[in-house]
């Protein structure tokens, strides 16, 4: 009893600051868009006088009728309880689909202020060509002042996530991109990526993709880029 005490008041005495750098990684999950889009425009980056659109919405399966952002929420859920299996912290930007789209730069606030290591954007593509299809993931491009302190780092993210998302699903390769355009890539101050699931506008990747099957193999492969990301071990089942 008096080792037990003595090891408690040990760890007690541990510096706060040695406790910041052995804590949990966190990850915020993101599932884009909501159950309405939002009209409403604000700066792409700080500082900018270039507006955009909130949310344009998203898209819906061509087939299943399933919307983009219920798909992002389903296996966004999913993935949350795979990291938090594996010791991450999740903080979420939605748990439901349930109101207006909050906008892209509340999204990365709540990125920026939960110190995310790592800002993971979940969303399904949409094309007016049935037949693209395949998994990407988009990455912010450099720009000095906005993104130049992450840019390495979540190009690196997206690599390793890419990877593992697009051989979970076993859809085409549609490799990386970059973007100066995404709002919410700017205005992040920690590592983003967002990755484009598969397209529910492919009848394919949208029957697939409505299937809980699916989903599980899409948050899977999401938690295995994660954690090789982040050098953790698990095994995301
Ligand atoms: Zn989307």
């Amino acid at each position: 009893m008096r080792v037990f005490l003595g090891l408690c008041a040990l760890v007690l005495a541990v510096p706060a600051g040695a406790t910041d750098a052995a804590r949990a990684p966190v990850v915020v999950v993101d599932p884009g868009h909501d159950l309405r889009g939002n009209p409403a425009t604000e700066p792409i980056g700080p500082g900018s006088s270039k507006q955009k659109i909130k949310d344009g919405g998203g898209t819906h399966g061509v087939v299943s009728g399933l919307t983009e952002a219920e798909l992002n929420s389903r296996v966004a859920l999913r993935l949350r309880a795979l990291l938090e299996q594996a010791g991450v912290r999740v903080v979420m930007t939605r748990k439901k689909t349930a109101q207006t789209s909050m906008g892209n730069i509340a999204r990365a606030r709540i990125a920026n202020q939960a110190r995310a290591n790592l800002f993971l954007r979940i969303h399904a593509d949409g094309s007016t060509d049935r037949t693209v299809r395949g998994t990407h993931t988009l990455y912010p491009a450099f720009r000095r002042g906005w993104t130049d302190d992450i840019y390495a780092t979540s190009r690196r993210a997206a690599r390793i996530v890419q990877s593992e998302t697009r051989s979970a699903l076993g859809f085409p390769d549609r490799g990386l991109q970059e973007r100066s355009d995404f709002t919410g890539f700017n205005w992040s101050d920690v590592p983003v990526i967002l990755v484009e699931m598969g397209f529910m506008t492919n009848p394919a990747e949208d029957r697939l993709l409505a299937t809980e099957a699916y989903q599980r193999r899409a948050a899977i492969g999401l938690c295995r880029g994660t954690l090789r990301f982040l050098r953790r071990a698990g095994d995301c089942r």
